[in-house]
């Protein structure tokens, strides 16, 4: 396969036009994806909205101003993501109903969005399609996708890039491979279906005197979790390792007694074969990748709550192949000084240069690549181009279609704030300014 082209803007910014929701629009359009598109066509809009009280997702207007571009291209935009398995006891996002719920408290609904956001895959996860990958997958033969995404006519994929505590990272294979799969597809691509289970080591929990305990027990909604005499019995065949109690025993017991790591290479490329099966929903060319490199923490959004970022905001990178657009971000990232204060600095990882993630979470964060090249989905093998940023009357005049600060000068001839204050009566002048200039940068552009 050859090399996969790869758009970028950095995210460095000093004046107007240089917002990062802006350089999404204007990457967009430079892409020229804009126009494979015809005027009606259903575009799911592929994100993640955010769990409750996390502060890492991507800000409500870099979606808004994307759909904007979509909808002046005469399309049909909807804002979409899929309800979750449980990952931990207190998700958010596990019904349709609690997911839009969360989406309006984070920001995103029909308003700010200016078009419908939806669950695509429904109330409980289980309005689908079944795909048949054909043998080309990794590990998966067949994909539940969530129905209103299978059938949209065109699909754009604007995902934050970041760590991941199972995938290793997110970017746009996981946003489509996990994100665009329905419940018992998130199920399948954990391997629950294929038999996959978690490994238990009850022999490190204190059962009844675990504080967690009846949340422990409560969280499992297969119910396979029971509370005996004995200590907590776990019904392996029930178990679907919807990573409910393992998170809770990890991040609030502390104890780590419900764990499966081995698998993780596995699962990697088992998203790999979900994006797959979610490609083969749409025309060639229907699709088109966004990641936004910011913020750029060790773990996901779905989580309720945001550590530092491991490195600076890097910038949006764009590009019809997932794999190299994915590869693109983990070497810039690699590439980038790591930041003190962060998990770079606790796992040793601020060399420009060190595997960020790779250090961080101790294994290889990038079975999602490997898979999704042994899968046909992409190729690793990339070249990036510099998107200009169009700085002209006409990108201002579309972006703000109104000078408003205009308006000002009849209304003041009307009506002034000041009119009738004595103004010397409210301060002092500031003494000894001599320099009223602004500082000269040390290094970088200007
Ligand atoms: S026992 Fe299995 S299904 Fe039940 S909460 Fe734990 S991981 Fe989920
Ligand atoms: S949270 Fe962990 S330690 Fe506590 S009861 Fe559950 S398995 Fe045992």
């Amino acid at each position: 396969m050859k090399e996969a082209k790869i758009w970028f803007m950095n995210a460095r910014a000093h004046r107007f036009l240089e917002s990062t929701a802006i350089k999404g629009r204007q990457i967009l359009e430079y892409s020229g994806w804009l126009d494979r598109l015809e005027p009606g066509d259903i575009v799911a809009v592929k994100t993640h909205m955010g769990e409750a009280y996390n502060v890492g997702y991507l800000r409500p207007v870099i979606v808004r101003t994307i759909v904007e571009a979509l909808k002046a291209r005469g399309c049909k935009p909807f804002v979409t993501d899929t309800t979750t398995m449980p990952y931990h006891p207190w998700i958010s996002r596990t019904l349709a109903m609690d997911y839009l719920e969360t989406a309006n408290r984070n920001g995103f609904n029909q308003s700010s969005m200016d078009c419908p956001v939806i669950i695509a895959d429904g109330w409980l996860g289980t309005d689908d399609i079944t795909v048949d990958l054909q043998g080309k997958g990794n590990y998966l033969k067949k994909q539940f996708v969530a129905r209103a995404i299978a059938d949209a006519d065109a699909m754009l994929s604007v995902a934050h890039f970041k760590g991941h505590p199972a995938g290793g990272y997110g970017g746009a294979i996981k946003n489509i491979g996990v994100g665009c799969a329905s419940k018992r597809g998130k199920m399948n691509l954990h391997g629950a279906l294929a038999g996959d289970k978690p490994i238990i080591d009850l022999s490190i929990c204190p059962g009844k005197e675990c504080e967690w305990v009846e949340t422990c027990v409560d969280c499992c909604p297969e119910g396979a979790i029971q509370l005996t005499e004995q200590g907590l019995k776990i019904d392996q065949e029930l178990c679907v390792y919807c990573f409910a109690c393992a998170n809770l025993c990890v991040n609030m017991a502390g104890v780590k007694g419900i764990q499966r790591f081995d698998h993780l290479p596995a699962l990697g490329r088992r998203i790999a074969d979900s994006a797959l099966a979610v490609m083969a929903t749409k025309e060639p060319g229907k699709v088109f990748f966004m990641n936004f490199a910011v913020d750029i923490t060790p773990v996901c959004d779905c989580y309720g709550w945001t550590d530092t970022p491991i490195v600076n905001g890097l910038g949006v990178f764009a590009s019809y192949d997932p794999v190299a657009l994915d590869k693109a971000c983990i070497d810039a990232m690699n590439r980038a000084p790591g930041l003190i204060n962060s998990d770079a600095e606790d796992f040793g990882a601020l060399e420009p240069g060190a595997k960020k993630l790779n250090l961080i979470k101790g294994k290889d964060i990038e079975p999602q690549v490997y898979g999704g090249v042994e899968n046909g989905l992409g190729t690793d093998k990339y070249v990036i181009e510099e998107a200009p940023l169009d700085r002209s009357q006409g990108a201002i005049a579309r972006f703000y279609p109104e000078v408003r600060a205009r308006k000002l000068k009849g209304m003041y001839a009307r009506s002034h704030p000041l009119t009738g204050l004595d103004t010397a009566s409210f301060g002092l002048p500031t003494e000894g300014v001599v320099n009223p200039r602004h500082p000269e940068k040390k290094t970088g552009q200007g």
